[in-house]
């Protein structure tokens, strides 16, 4: 067969042309790869600890399905065995209140997850309980009143209480949780005052009912009574327990806690723990009951 020399030329001219076709079509597909995996790699770059993450960016972690934390008579948490791990659970009380965005925003910073034992105080902020749920924290039920001589009047009275508190957070967050806190925690002693024994009572009831109550390893102290200094001093003192519930307070006057809150989560942290808001396999800490 002879070929010429215009059939070589057309040839060529064939083979460039598939050349060029082939090199755009790579750098195109090359270009549409590199924008995909650019916003999802700038999602996982972790938080730099003394840069406050700016609110809008945060993406909330998807967590387990936490509508099974909703309380089911016969299924109460019951892990009463501290863990190998050195995990502290942050646990605020009291609020919401104008304290708790705070308090939200210290957590987004180092990363951590906490819960909310929350009241019905401040209807204004009720709305964050959503917004503290919706970062992947924990919401339990502390009391509707915070009024001892009415919460601990009976056992009717305070399940009255807690029922109230419950459908608050139900309307937040789409169920009712089965973890709960006494106000003043089981072994308070100013309830005898409006009921002898109902301490007894309830701690037994409650469980009957599907709920869990935690007290507390260490406790970081009055917001409202101590400097910033003597909270992180008393905030600091437990990093000997392995599984470490911390009571510390989100309520309107409690802004020496907000402002101690870093400090006593940088300690923790040097000490080797992990943050952890509670869930179902929990440790369970309870108080001796002493009325
Ligand atoms: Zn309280």
């Amino acid at each position: 067969m002879k070929i010429n020399i215009r059939q070589i030329g057309i040839f060529i001219v064939i083979l460039s042309a598939c050349i060029v076709i082939w090199l755009a079509a790579t750098a195109a597909t090359y270009q549409s790869l590199s924008q995909e995996a650019s916003p999802s790699s700038s999602t996982m770059s972790a938080p730099t600890p003394n840069t406050p993450t700016p609110t809008s960016v945060v993406t909330p972690t998807p967590g387990p399905d936490r509508s099974a934390f909703a309380v089911t008579p016969g299924n109460v948490p019951g892990n009463f065995t501290m863990s190998d791990e050195k995990i502290v659970y942050l646990t605020f009380d009291d609020g919401p209140s104008s304290k708790t965005q705070a308090v939200l925003d210290v957590l987004d910073r180092y990363g951590i997850k906490a819960t909310f034992f929350v009241t019905g105080l401040s209807p204004d902020h009720a709305s964050m309980i959503k917004t503290a749920y919706d970062k992947g924290h924990t919401i339990g039920l502390h009391t509707m009143s915070h009024n001892y001589a009415a919460v601990y009047a009976s056992p009717e009275a305070y399940f009255a209480d807690l029922d109230a508190i419950g459908q608050v957070v139900a309307e937040q967050i789409g169920y009712v949780p089965c973890f709960i806190r006494f106000p003043g925690g089981s072994s308070n002693t100013i309830s005898a005052n409006y009921t002898k024994g109902i301490m007894t009572t309830l701690t037994a009831e409650v469980n009957a009912r599907g709920y869990q109550y935690y007290d507390w390893g260490g406790s970081v102290g009055d917001g409202a009574e101590k400097t910033v200094d003597e909270l992180i001093a008393q905030g600091t003192g437990f990093g000997q327990t392995n599984n470490l519930i911390l009571l510390m307070h989100d309520s309107e006057t409690k802004q020496n806690t907000v402002d101690a809150l870093p400090a006593i989560i940088g300690y923790y942290l040097s000490q080797g723990y992990t943050f952890r808001a509670i869930d179902r396999d929990s440790y369970v800490p309870h108080h001796k009951v002493l009325n």
